[in-house]
Parts: C-alpha cells; structure tokens; sequence
C-alpha cells in the first residue's frame, strides 16, 4: 500500500506531467471507484484544468478551476499517462481524456482506490490527524497523545488520526531507529522515545521522499505512477539479516494484525 512518501511521488510526478491540461471527457469504466454519482463526477470535471496538486496522509487532492476531487490508491491504485491511441489495460477503471492527446488513466487491479468530487474549497478529510512533516507534529502533540492513550505504538502509528500517512513499512522503519518495541504501551514511552519517536519520523519519510524524486526524473508511462520505488529499508523485509546496529538476526512477528519486523536486542519492551 503506497504511505506518504510514495503518495507524494505521486503527486509531484502528475504535478510535473499534466499541470494545466484541460479534461475533455471522462470515462469511467468502473463506476465504485467514484464515491458519489459518477455521472455528476464526469459532468463537473469536463472543460476544467488541473491547476493545483495536492496532498494530505495518503489522499491526493487535484485543485482545477472552480472544483476539486480527491484520489485515495489504497492498496493497488495507480496512475498512467499516456497516448490516447495506446491500448487501454485490464485493469484501468478511470479515464480522463486531455485536451493534449494525451490520457490520465487510473489502473487499479484490487479495485480499493476511491475518487471523490469536492467543492473547490473543500479539502477537509475528516478524522485525519496531524501531517509528520508539519511543525504541528511535535514533541508536545505526540506526548500529550501518547501519554493518554494504552494503546500498542506501532498500532498509533497506523491511526491515522494520530498523524496521517504511516503504514505499515514506515512504522517499523520508524520504530526500528527509535529502538522502540512495536507492541510497547504507548503511554510507557518516556520523554527521550518520543522525541526519538518524532525525529525518525520526520526523517524516514523525508528521506523515502527524496529517493521518490528518482522516480519523477526516471518516469516511464509503461510503469505507472505508482512512488513504489527501491527504498532503503533498514528492518522491514529483512527478516534473518543481522541487524545493522547490533547484528542480532531481525525477527517477523504480528503486531497490530500486521506483518511487523524488529530487532529482538534493540527493541525491548519495558517492564
Ligand atoms: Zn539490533
């Protein structure tokens, strides 16, 4: 499932490709994938031009003139561009035709992904928590929201009403640098996990984000848009390699009904 790093990708690359471009028609191939009347959808997006390309957690939001409509990939959800003469793939659902000759297609093999028409100032995406990279993701906002809750951490990392745009990779990756066991009580942590806890945050998602920038320089519309990049995991997937700070073997194990990797030496559970 493409988190915040991938999303943004997303994001920048379409920024990069269809800024501008006009929307003549729309075809929508699979109606579920529209939250709401798809004939409502199609008849608001024609004759608008993408003008702003947004991002909030893991949602997209695409500004055109006097409306909006937002995009969630959720597990499979993926964008082409491409000419409107190549051949339309099994799993495209969306069509939006340009004004270029040119097609922003949305291709989604599990069906999952949602688009939504929004009034043009409507961005509200309600019972999301703050953005990682913002300030208002601080050592205060997590220390008040940790310090109350009894909670499992790795499963408040994945809340997205904690703090919007983790999944699964990022959190162990997260929890991993902050030497955090993934099923420690939240409000067990002290003051030095926490500020550990939002550093790695803010640093594993701003790093994941610039390898990202790989892919807008190296995009291919036969690969999709998908920001599934090659990503420097350090923990997650390394089940059996030698941790690289103690070189204990990583372990698999469930947390929160998730696959989750750590390291059983540099992640302890308090007592
Ligand atoms: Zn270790």
């Amino acid at each position: 499932m493409p988190e915040l790093p991938e999303v943004e990708t997303v994001r920048a690359t379409l920024e990069n490709l269809i800024s501008g471009e006009e929307i003549i028609d729309v075809k929508i191939l699979y109606e579920p994938i529209i939250k709401g009347d798809p004939v409502k959808f199609k008849k608001a997006l024609i004759g608008q031009h993408f003008r702003q390309f947004k991002r909030r957690g893991k949602y997209l939001i695409f500004k055109m003139d006097n409306v909006a409509f937002i995009s969630h990939l959720r597990m499979e959800g993926k964008y082409f561009v491409q000419q409107r003469n190549e051949p339309i793939l099994k799993h495209t659902h969306i069509i939006f035709e340009l004004a270029s000759g040119k097609d922003l297609r949305y291709d989604d093999t599990r069906k999952f992904g949602r688009m939504e028409l929004r009034d043009f100032d409507d961005e509200e995406i309600t019972s999301l928590g703050v953005e990682p990279l913002s300030d208002a993701f601080n050592m205060s906002y997590a220390k008040d929201f940790l310090h109350h809750s009894n909670r499992h951490i790795k499963a408040l990392l994945l809340d997205q009403s904690f703090v919007a745009g983790i999944g699964n990779i990022y959190a162990d990756e997260i929890l991993f640098l902050s030497k955090i066991h993934p099923d420690e009580v939240a409000c067990k942590l002290n003051d030095q996990n926490i500020k550990d806890l939002v550093l790695n945050t803010k640093e594993v998602l701003t790093k994941a984000i610039e390898l990202g920038g790989t892919t807008i320089r190296s995009y291919t519309s036969s690969l999709g848009v998908t920001g599934r990049f090659q990503i420097n995991l350090r923990v997650h997937t390394k089940q059996g390699e030698a941790c690289p700070f103690c070189q204990t073997k990583i372990i698999k194990t469930r947390v929160a009904g998730r696959g989750t990797y750590l390291c059983p030496n540099c992640q302890r559970l308090k007592k």
